[in-house]
């Protein structure tokens, strides 16, 4: 059999970015992200190095300087990226996110301003749904827009802002209250621009330090206070108001193929120390991976490796040949996160003891496992889309 995880009819250029990619992960991020993650050091080689690579403008088009490679160039890039060290996967995720959205939902204006700039790394975007009373339910979002003149002041908390100190571009959901009888058609993007950095970045813009987290370390995960922060009008994502609900989620269904993507890589890395171990580590008399009850834990991990692979596979396919793949995603989102979940702790166990030691990189992956069934919708929320999206697919008539 060939390897796991492998994908049938990729381009010869799909074929060498991912090669690339792969040779850099073996050599610059694997060595490295043991010490780092405990350290929770900010990567900066590895990310001037995927900015050399060009990555941080993968899917730009290439009329705005980006590759504009599809989603499943993306998705597979970040499954590498993730095998390395899930952090590194981060930094380029929400800054593909705000990309993507500027690209499709942007004016020309907009995309000409920001695009080129996002696609050599020197803007890095950041995206900010999230408040700290709510998660999962987005179009309850407090944080409000006022018209004043001819711009906008808002005033409110954002929370769990991946990059939010060492990115330069936010894309934020606020409230402006357009009349709209749905509390979600009241919400508009702003394409905030702000210093990297901590503390007062701009008038009434802080960015408080840290968020101290067990795992997904090195990336920065911020709060995000604005206190009477003018915005000019040309600032909304697409120049009209009341879209911004629409804009996001459109971002995290592209999002979620990404979570999949990384669930599978931190799999696939969990895969690989298991199996390595098992044949390395003696019990009575026999290297482990001959006992049947571990020999059948590698199977059944590698299966779900596979089946996972597969399904963000798919999902990418779809958004890529055009159509909407918000059940899809959704599906392989919530598949490729608990799988992930249960992978790695199989691993842990065929560990044993050593699997609870700082020196095992297993004991990493699995702090980082948990996060993907939380990020961009909960599996509970995935469990909603799917069955939304099944029951309007299925609906029985008359
Ligand atoms: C490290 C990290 C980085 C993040 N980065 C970002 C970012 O860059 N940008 C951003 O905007 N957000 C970000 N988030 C936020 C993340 O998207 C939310 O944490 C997630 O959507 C869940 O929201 P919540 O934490 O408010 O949980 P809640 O919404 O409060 O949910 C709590 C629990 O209730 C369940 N639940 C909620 N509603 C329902 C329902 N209707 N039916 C059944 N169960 C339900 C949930 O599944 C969950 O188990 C990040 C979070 C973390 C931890």
């Amino acid at each position: 059999m060939a390897r796991l995880a492998q994908t049938a009819g990729l381009t010869d250029v799909q074929q060498e970015i991912l090669s690339t990619v792969r040779d850099f992960v073996e050599k610059e991020v694997i060595p490295h992200a043991q010490a780092l993650e405990h350290d929770d050091a900010y990567p900066t080689d590895i990310v001037e190095g995927m900015k050399e690579m060009g990555l941080f403008g993968l899917t730009i088009p290439e009329e705005y300087g980006g590759l504009g490679e599809s989603l499943l160039t993306y998705a597979l890039v970040v499954e590498e990226i993730a095998r390395g060290w899930m952090s590194v996967s981060g930094v380029i995720n929400t800054h593909f996110i705000t990309a993507y959205m500027i690209s499709r939902h942007g004016t020309e204006e907009q995309r000409r301003h920001f695009l080129p700039r996002m696609a050599t790394g020197e803007v890095r975007g950041a995206f900010s749904m999230s408040e700290p009373d709510l998660g999962s339910d987005v179009a309850a979002i407090k944080t409000r827009a006022r018209r004043d003149g001819d711009g906008y002041v808002i005033d409110g908390q954002k929370m769990w802002l991946t990059n939010g100190g060492t990115s330069n571009l936010v894309a934020l959901l606020v409230r402006t209250d357009e009349g709209a009888e749905k509390p979600h058609e009241n919400l508009t993007t702003f394409l905030v621009e702000k210093p990297e950095g901590y503390g007062e970045v701009a008038p009434g813009l802080v960015v408080p330090g840290k968020i101290a987290k067990m795992g997904y370390k090195g990336v920065d995960t911020t709060e995000l206070v604005l206190d009477g922060h003018r915005v000019a009008a040309d600032q909304i994502l697409g120049g009209v108001p009341g879209r911004g609900f629409r804009h996001m989620m459109d971002g995290v269904e592209v999002g979620r193929v990404n979570v999949a993507a990384r669930a599978c890589g931190i799999a696939i890395r969990a895969f690989e120390l298991a199996v390595a171990y098992a044949q390395q580590r003696k019990t009575f008399g026999k290297p482990i991976a001959e006992h049947q009850a571990v020999a059948f834990k590698l199977a059944e991990m590698a299966t779900k490796v596979e089946a996972a692979h597969l399904m963000m596979v798919n999902a990418a396919r779809l958004k890529d040949s055009g159509q909407r793949n918000d059940v899809e995603a959704g599906m392989a989102k919530l598949l490729a996160s608990e799988y992930c979940a249960e992978v790695t702790q199989d691993a842990f166990r065929i560990h044993g003891g050593y699997g609870y030691s700082k020196e095992y990189e297993i004991e990493r992956l699995m702090r980082e496992a948990p996060f993907l069934l939380i990020g961009e919708g909960t599996s509970e929320i995935q469990k909603m889309i799917i069955s939304r999206g099944l029951l309007r697919e299925y609906r029985q008539r008359g």
